[in-house]
């Protein structure tokens, strides 16, 4: 069942989506070679705590940390952990927050040092898609019509889209219905009304899309071991346009000419 929210609804995941987007500011400001994963961890954790919310991921189904961070091949889900970001990483932070009882959900991938110039092209490529994907997020559009635009520019571009997850419908839940796959065509599925909340989230894989699953039952990587690229915002089906409710903008302030 699909919730549609009020006013007051968007106004409060406005709060919590920002909130996110703070977050991912301060892990901007800090992300360097030789600093580990579950550093970034701790920092998110107290800023959230420290801004009166809650960490959205932290006991969900019994994820054990504030942070997704996808290293690499690694493509969401990730652990923090010990790692030690290194020159040329690529992370996928993913990071929610649960503020007025309302979610906040947004992923960004940064990149360490000097990265690769064609790796650096696959976060470019997925970070416009996510663009593309909003643009058809409006009122008499379907769901389809989103996955359609991702789809086709990413493998336009060479790249693959993994199937198995997908972005989902944001509010009193983390994952709410509907289901926004980042592949699909056009003119299918459910229809998008005003005051619908959806997170978008395109996974593109620089090599094929087959992903597996590690043993720790959370981490996604690819089978092929190459790079993939996740960037994620929520927004609110507009009839003209969507409102973003999350933001890269401080982030992308902090990281200058490093942002994606
Ligand atoms: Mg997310
Ligand atoms: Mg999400």
């Amino acid at each position: 069942m699909i919730f549609l929210k009020t006013e007051h609804e968007i106004d409060l995941l406005r709060e919590s989506n920002q909130l996110v987007g703070k977050t991912l500011c301060e892990l901007a400001k800090i992300i360097r070679p030789g600093i580990t994963t579950l550093y970034l961890d701790q920092i998110a954790e107290e800023f959230i705590r420290d801004n009166k919310a809650i960490p959205g991921f932290l006991g969900y189904n019994g994820f054990p940390y504030t942070l997704c961070v996808s290293v690499n091949e690694n493509v969401v889900h990730g652990f923090p952990s010990n790692y030690v970001l290194k020159d040329g990483d690529v992370v996928s932070i993913d990071c929610g927050t649960i503020l007025n009882g309302y979610y906040g959900d947004s992923a960004y991938t940064f990149c360490v040092g000097e990265v690769d110039s064609q790796v650096m092209k696959l976060l470019k490529t997925t970070k416009e898609s996510l663009y593309l994907g909003i643009e058809k997020a409006v009122e008499g559009n379907r769901i389809g019509d989103i996955g359609h635009a991702i789809q086709t520019y990413c493998e336009s571009n060479g790249y693959s889209v993994v199937r198995e997850l997908v972005g989902h419908g944001v509010g009193r839940k983390m994952h709410e219905d509907p289901e926004v796959p980042n592949y699909g065509r056009s003119g299918s599925g459910p229809l998008l009304k005003k005051g619908m909340v959806i997170a978008i989230e395109p996974m593109i894989c620089l090599g094929k899309r087959q992903i597996v699953i590690e043993n720790d039952g959370w981490t996604v990587r690819t089978k092929d071991r190459l790079p993939a690229a996740h960037f994620e915002h929520t927004i609110a089906i507009g009839s003209k346009k969507a409102e973003i409710l999350s933001s890269f903008e401080f982030l992308e302030k902090e990281l200058g000419d490093r942002a994606i």
